[in-house]
């Protein structure tokens, strides 16, 4: 029987804003979680630090809530290591495009099949609504005593330059919709962005539900097709989605930009080298026998003789 969406949901107090866009996101993935009738035991949360980082405690699945910008690393450890688990991170703006850009663009390059869930709110809401990656140069919201001095990033061009194969946006408030671009992003196979529009409710007066309102239309109602149906389409899609994603005033898309099925993942490139990578992935190998690790003695000592401590 398929597990209902309601038995993704912790029982962890929930202490975001009254409000916030976080919620919609979270409702979004339980009813994603549940059409997909995901096994809670088969599914890893992966958060670095910021409100969106407290998502992992809210659903009930596997959870690791990690250091700042470092999601990304971490949840690449977990998936490499066992390549049977579904694998998301929850981040935010300023947590994925600030101290964790790198892993970001990494990421794509590598086209790990990981779903990147971007909690996308322009400003570093935990610590009091600082100016994130994605605000705009010159606005200011309420928690800036002054305007924005830096320029912005574009999530769906920098995806489109780090090579992600599935990139989408979605909005918070549009929970059904949401639902469903988690639910593709979860079954396409290899790096998948979807950048949520989040708003703010407590630090950010200019991206309220009122603004998304008048700007947001979907992409699907224009006859937009993202699908790269053969490689030889490949670069006219991505200069297409990449100019697509330039629209971002009057007028916001959202829905599937981009999604390439032909790039080969990172677990097929490691199985190219290691015919065995998915028989016995590095979570299936023995580390024992016979009560003894197993591991040369010789190759751990030059690797850890710094962190040896000689008693004797
Ligand atoms: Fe949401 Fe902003 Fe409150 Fe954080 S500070 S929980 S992003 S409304």
């Amino acid at each position: 029987m398929v597990r209902k969406a309601s038995e993704y949901q912790s029982d962890v107090w929930n202490d975001w804003c009254p409000g916030c866009g976080d919620f919609g996101i979270v409702a979004a993935m339980y009813r994603a979680f549940s059409e997909l009738d995901l096994p809670p035991e088969k599914t890893v949360i992966v958060s670095g630090i910021g409100c969106s980082g407290k998502t992992p405690h809210f659903v009930n699945v596997n959870g690791v809530h990690t250091l700042h910008g470092r999601a990304i690393p971490f949840a690449t450890g977990i998936k490499l290591a066992n390549p049977d688990l579904t694998v998301i991170v929850n981040g935010g703006d300023g947590d994925l495009l600030g101290i964790g850009a790198g892993h970001f663009v990494a990421l794509g390059r590598r086209n790990i099949d990981l779903t990147i869930i971007l909690h996308d709110n322009t400003v570093y809401g935990l610590t009091k609504g600082q100016a994130s990656p994605t605000l705009k140069r010159g606005l200011r919201p309420k928690s800036l005593p002054k305007p924005n001095i830096q320029d912005a990033v574009n999530p769906i061009s920098l995806a489109l330059a780090s090579g992600f194969t599935f990139i989408a946006r979605g909005y918070s408030m549009m929970t059904e919709h949401l639902k469903e671009l988690i639910k593709k992003a979860i079954q396409h196979k290899g790096a998948a962005l979807i950048d949520v529009l989040q708003p703010c409710v407590t630090y950010d007066n200019i991206h309220t539900v009122e603004y998304y309102k008048k700007r947001v239309y979907k992409l699907e109602d224009t006859g937009w097709n993202p699908i790269v149906e053969k490689i030889e389409e490949r670069d006219d899609k991505i200069i297409k989605a990449w100019m697509k994603s330039q629209e971002y005033d009057e007028k916001i898309p959202i829905g599937v930009f981009y999604q390439d099925p032909h790039t080969p993942t990172f677990e097929e490139r490691i199985k190219e080298r290691i015919p065995s990578y998915h028989v016995t992935p590095p979570a299936r190998q023995k580390i024992e026998r016979e009560g003894k690790p197993i591991i040369d003695e010789e190759v751990f000592r030059k690797v850890f003789s710094y962190y040896i401590v000689k008693t004797e």
